[in-house]
């Protein structure tokens, strides 16, 4: 499999970093994000290393969205938000700030700014139970 040694995303997948994990298969890995923009913000990335969508295998890419569409449903049952927005970044001038392929799941309340990014670190409590929560919802 792929890796840059230099990436934190691979890094987690090979459990040299921590993160809260939601769900693995043999192509995915879904953890929470560390800087959640809104309570239950998650992300999917494919295990083998891709800078973005240009370089990502389309295999790949056809399991994370699936994976998608039940940690999404996951993910609403347990924050039940207004919305959620789904959304990937490529390239530094569309906001991607890490160069390993990921889909963000950002839970939606219409009174909430949109924003892409935080500097705000999530409470790691929160992010624990959140993980393990999302993971009890999987159908
Ligand atoms: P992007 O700006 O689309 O490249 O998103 C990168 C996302 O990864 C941001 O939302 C960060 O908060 C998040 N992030 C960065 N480092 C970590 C980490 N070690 N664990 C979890 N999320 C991270
Ligand atoms: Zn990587």
């Amino acid at each position: 499999m792929s890796r840059d040694p230099d990436c934190i995303f691979c890094k987690i997948v090979a459990g040299e970093a921590a993160a809260h994990k939601v769900y693995e298969d043999e192509h995915t890995l879904v953890f929470m994000d560390i800087f959640p923009v809104a309570d239950g913000h998650t992300l999917l990335i494919p295990k083998a290393h891709s800078s973005d969508l240009f370089d990502a295998d389309p295999t790949a890419l056809a399991a994370l969205m699936q994976t998608s569409h039940r940690v999404a449903a996951a993910l609403r049952r347990v924050v039940e938000p207004e919305g959620m927005m789904v959304f990937q970044l490529n390239g530094a001038a569309a906001g991607q700030t890490v160069f390993h392929y990921h889909m963000h799941l950002l839970p939606r309340w219409a009174a909430q700014p949109l924003a892409l990014h935080t500097r705000k670190p999530g409470d790691p409590e929160r992010l624990r139970e959140l993980a393990s929560a999302i993971a009890g919802a999987l159908d």
